[in-house]
């Protein structure tokens, strides 16, 4: 469960998405990035969609800040165990710093409000520790059915974005 968003599970694991995740849990935001052309990726995939190159490392070196893309408002969860009794956003942050085509999260901003969320926010990330587990395959974190290789992994967070205190859109 996430700390900020009771209602919410941990996401689904897998061999490439773990480190990310676990990245998070350790207070980092890491990014795919290719060792031969350097363009930055996400989701993670084993080859390199500008280059096909199969060469790859996580890069640790990005700032954490970017841009609101986009964001919608979630007045009426479907879901009653997300319904905490008030509205929350979804975001689409742009990432500073990246090469290659921007790298896009889908995300949520916390701090703000319907009047100071806007598109081209600059906001920061932060980390929302995932508490629990779910009975998925090994007993790991994800539903059932997730990756059977990822069934053994350490604290991890999703990485969700704060406003930057005195910037403005
Ligand atoms: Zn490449």
């Amino acid at each position: 469960m996430s700390e900020r968003m009771p209602g919410f599970g941990g996401p689904a694991l897998s061999r490439l998405v773990t480190p990310f995740y676990e990245a998070a849990g350790q207070g980092k935001l890491v990014i795919q990035q290719c060792d031969d052309c350097g363009f930055h990726r996400h989701v993670p995939t084993d080859i390199c969609y500008n280059c096909l190159s199969w060469a790859w490392h996580w890069d640790e070196t990005l700032p954490g800040t970017g841009v609101v893309y986009s964001y919608s408002w979630v007045d009426r969860p479907i879901n009653d165990v997300m319904n905490n009794g008030n509205p929350y956003d979804y975001a689409v942050v742009e990432l500073d710093g990246t090469t290659g085509g921007p790298i896009r999260l889908l995300t949520n901003v916390f701090g703000v409000d319907k009047s100071s969320l806007v598109v081209g926010l600059p906001v920061k990330a932060a980390f929302d520790p995932v508490k629990g587990k779910y009975a998925g395959a090994g007993g790991g974190y994800g539903p059932a059915g997730a990756d059977a290789e990822a069934t053994d992994v350490g604290p991890i967070a999703l990485i969700v974005f704060e406003p930057i205190e005195g910037a403005a859109a």
